[in-house]
């Protein structure tokens, strides 16, 4: 089965493709099909990403997922959240990784009393088969941790070197790509939805 995939992202790409092998899903991204991407204008992930697949199956004729995610830190009272992938541009900053993670930092080190650094990464799948699918497919991912006063690792993308897991002493960035699959907001969301397509839609 063909699954078009309401992203751009790359990274995000590999990673989905790789935890969606075990029913055989074949994901090819919107942008490949030339097709832009959707507005994002809800305040939450499971608004954002309902929409985002539903915009996905709408213009390429095909069943589609979407992910909507971000990071979520409790001593900015949630922040970044949905707005997590243009974060900087939100301080008048260039949309980048790089600058994201300054942002956040700096965001963090200006708060008087030194803020709450626990965070989470969240994520949200939903899957349609159709634009007009009356039942959408929706499975939520949660991964704590904690932000890190300076950058660590090299893998991954976007929060991943802030990121600390305390139960392993590393941040995602520092994880090898199996064991953030194994873990991960995306991995966890992910493990819901495929249950949930093999019960409804008879896959795998
Ligand atoms: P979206 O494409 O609107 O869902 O934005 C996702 C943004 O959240 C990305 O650009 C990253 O900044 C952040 N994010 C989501 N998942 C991850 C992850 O697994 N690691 C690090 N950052 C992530």
């Amino acid at each position: 089965m063909k699954l078009v995939l309401a992203s751009n992202n790359a990274k995000k790409l590999k990673e989905l493709q790789v935890l969606f092998q075990p029913i055989g899903l074949e994901l090819v991204t919107q942008g490949s099909l030339g097709i832009p991407e959707a507005e994002e204008p809800f305040d939450t992930f499971v608004e954002n990403a309902l929409t985002k697949a539903r915009h996905a199956a709408r213009e390429s004729g095909l069943p589609a997922l979407a992910d909507d995610s971000g990071l979520a830190v409790d001593g900015l009272g949630g922040a970044p959240g949905v707005l997590s992938a243009r974060y900087a541009t939100l301080f008048g900053r260039e949309k980048s990784d790089a600058e994201n993670n300054r942002v956040l930092l700096e965001n963090l080190a200006r708060r008087p009393d030194g803020a709450d650094r626990r965070a989470r990464f969240v994520c949200a799948l939903v899957a349609v088969r159709s634009a007009t699918d009356p039942e959408p497919l929706i499975a939520m991912g949660r991964w704590n941790g904690e932000i890190l006063t300076a950058a660590r690792g090299e893998a991954g993308f976007g929060y991943d070197p802030l990121m600390l897991i305390p139960s392993l002493g590393q941040s995602v960035a520092e994880l090898s790509a199996e064991q953030k699959n194994r873990l991960s907001h995306r991995a966890l969301a992910s493990a819901d939805l495929l249950r949930q397509m093999r019960e409804a839609w008879h896959l795998g």
